[in-house]
């Protein structure tokens, strides 16, 4: 089976590949352009995707009888798949799920720790040679240990976010969530978002994007966050409403904001660019060696297993 790899992997993942498929590796880092997409559903039998490539219903519309069987995506979240358009054409789905959490969840801390002491200022200000020196009321941020936290989506990255909080930090948790958690910690099940933007000093992102999450975090909610609160998403650009939330931040709506996914990807709004008291980091989630290697073996578990005939391990419906 002819099996299509759309990015440059880790070593250890490409050495695998090489030696145990008849694999394609294209040395692009950018998403697939519109030829691509469709060569992928041509010329391959399965291809191993990531972020950004726009597997949308008309690309799979756009070919009738694919030769592909699997898009076996290199990363938990798929928003960027029609996973329904997909299986319509035969064609399955699978994820990394769990080999990006923990690392996913360091980011968010160090989202919600950089804004809350305003590391990103500090350093800037240091780097600028400009710092005058140590004194009592220079560069007062928010303290952390103690306060609330709140957390969109209480699903794998959710929970590893709150454990970190509560263990780590002592932090009170609320969380909204479709169905209800069973935790190690104490944490208590928000009845709405407004109610959980409203009461808390922290309010994370860690839904998936897609359709249903689009905007989830627009003008509303962010009326409803106090002034000192801060918003911190490590889930999608798309979930919250960019300019909505530079309108917040603007009027002082709220306090700050920790970002490492952006409405329009890779481009960031100059608005944000210019505030100190936003933490801007280019979507740093899972990349650390050892996780994108683990991704990568979990992405080649699900093409062994396609090229075997057996069950996908990490199927998504
Ligand atoms: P997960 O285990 O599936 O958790 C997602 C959670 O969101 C689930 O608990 C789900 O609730 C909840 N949810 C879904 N739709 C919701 C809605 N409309 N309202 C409230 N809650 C909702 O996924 P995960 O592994 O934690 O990953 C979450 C997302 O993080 C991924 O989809 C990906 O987009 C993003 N991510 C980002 C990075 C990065 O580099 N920044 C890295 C990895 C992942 P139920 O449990 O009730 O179904």
């Amino acid at each position: 089976m002819r099996v299509w790899i759309t990015r440059p992997l880790t070593e250890a993942v490409e050495a695998r590949a090489r030696d145990a498929l008849d694999v394609e590796f294209r040395t692009e880092t950018t998403p697939l352009d519109r030829d691509e997409l469709h060569r992928a559903l041509t010329e391959f039998d399965i291809v191993v995707p990531t972020l950004g490539d726009q597997f949308s219903a008309e690309v799979f519309g756009a070919v009738p009888q694919p030769r592909c069987r699997l898009l076996a995506n290199f990363g938990v979240g798929y928003n960027h798949i029609d996973v329904a358009a997909a299986g319509a054409s035969g064609i399955a789905v699978t994820n990394t799920p769990g080999a990006v959490t923990d690392a996913t969840a360091d980011i968010a801390l160090t989202l919600l720790l950089m804004t809350a002491r305003r590391a990103g200022e500090g350093e800037r200000l240091v780097r600028a040679g400009n710092w005058q020196g140590w004194h009592p009321t220079q560069m007062l941020g928010h303290h952390v240990t103690g306060k609330r936290l709140g957390v969109v989506g209480m699903g794998r990255i959710g929970q590893a976010i709150a454990q970190r909080c509560h263990f780590g930090f002592g932090m009170e948790v609320s969380y909204l969530a479709r169905s209800p958690k069973e935790l190690s910690f104490p944490a208590t099940q928000a009845d709405d978002l407004r109610g959980l933007a409203a009461s808390v000093d922290f309010l994370v992102i860690a839904v998936p994007g897609g359709a249903e999450t689009t905007h989830l975090i627009n003008a509303d909610v962010l009326a409803a966050m106090k002034p000192s609160a801060l918003l911190i998403n490590i889930a999608r650009g798309e979930v919250v409403d960019e300019a909505a939330l530079i309108s917040a931040l603007q009027a002082g709506q709220i306090a700050g904001a920790g970002l490492d996914v952006y409405e329009f990807e890779p481009k960031v709004p100059d608005a944000l660019i210019g505030m100190q008291n936003v933490t801007l980091l280019p979507h740093l989630g899972t990349a650390t060696e050892e996780v994108r290697t683990a991704m990568g073996h979990m992405a080649l578990d699900n093409v062994a297993a396609c090229i075997a005939g057996q069950d996908l391990p990490n199927l998504v419906s």
